[in-house]
């Protein structure tokens, strides 16, 4: 199964993502979390893009379309994967589709924006492994390490309430178009996100299995 989410910042894919990841035992592809692993190590790539994200821009398409083609010749990707946060353009879509990949569905989460910038001041990741927290949604065990390994929990600093607001700017202008890019392939669904992520998660799983049938 070859599953794509679609969705602004904060609207809760990257959550869906490793539930469905579980579940169907695929792994899930975060180009975000991909990138922020290379700022934090300083590699050359994470150099080069962390003026990008940390203003709340897009990382240059040649350089996420890169990342995306190494990572989905790994093994673990053979049985199928998920998409989280890649493509974000619609020369990203493109490339994809020029690597001969065809998604089996397209899942779009929709939140309002004034309930995003809510979320994200709640938000907390993982310092070590990335894991994502909600202070209110999705809270850690004790709030301040992750229940995975323990390392501290922080805000990004990408989630501050500028920055979010430039994200969301960013995602209406060049991320949006692509759900009629997918829709016209007949492969979008829109879930409407929820209070709860686990309402939500029943949606989203509707949408893959109605999709999949
Ligand atoms: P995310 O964790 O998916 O919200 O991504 C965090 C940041 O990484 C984004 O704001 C971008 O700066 C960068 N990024 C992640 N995925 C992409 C992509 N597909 N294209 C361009 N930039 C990306």
């Amino acid at each position: 199964m070859k599953i794509m989410f679609l969705g602004a910042p904060g609207a809760g894919k990257g959550t869906q993502a490793e539930i469905v990841a579980e579940k169907y035992s695929i792994p899930a592809i975060s180009t975000g979390a991909i990138i922020r692993e290379a700022i934090k190590n300083e590699t050359e790539m994470g150099k080069a893009a962390k003026a990008y994200t940390e203003s709340g821009a897009l990382v240059p398409d040649e350089v996420v379309i890169g990342i995306i083609k190494e990572r989905l010749e790994e093994k673990d990707c053979k049985g199928g994967f998920i998409l989280d946060g890649f493509p974000r353009t619609v020369a990203q879509a493109e490339a994809l589709d020029s690597m001969g990949i065809e998604m089996d569905v397209v899942v779009s989460i929709e939140v309002p924006d004034e309930k995003i910038v809510e979320r994200m001041s709640g938000r907390r990741v993982c310092e070590k492994c990335g894991a994502s927290y909600h202070t209110v949604y999705k809270p850690s065990k004790d709030q301040k390490t992750c229940d995975k390994d323990g390392a501290p929990l922080i805000l990004r600093r990408d989630d501050s309430p500028e920055v979010v607001k430039s994200r969301l700017g960013v995602y209406h202008e060049q991320t949006e178009p692509l759900k009629d890019y997918y829709a016209s392939k007949g492969k979008l669904k829109i879930v409407i996100g929820q209070e709860e992520v686990a309402d939500t998660t029943k949606l989203t799983l509707e949408a893959i299995s109605g999709a999949k049938a």
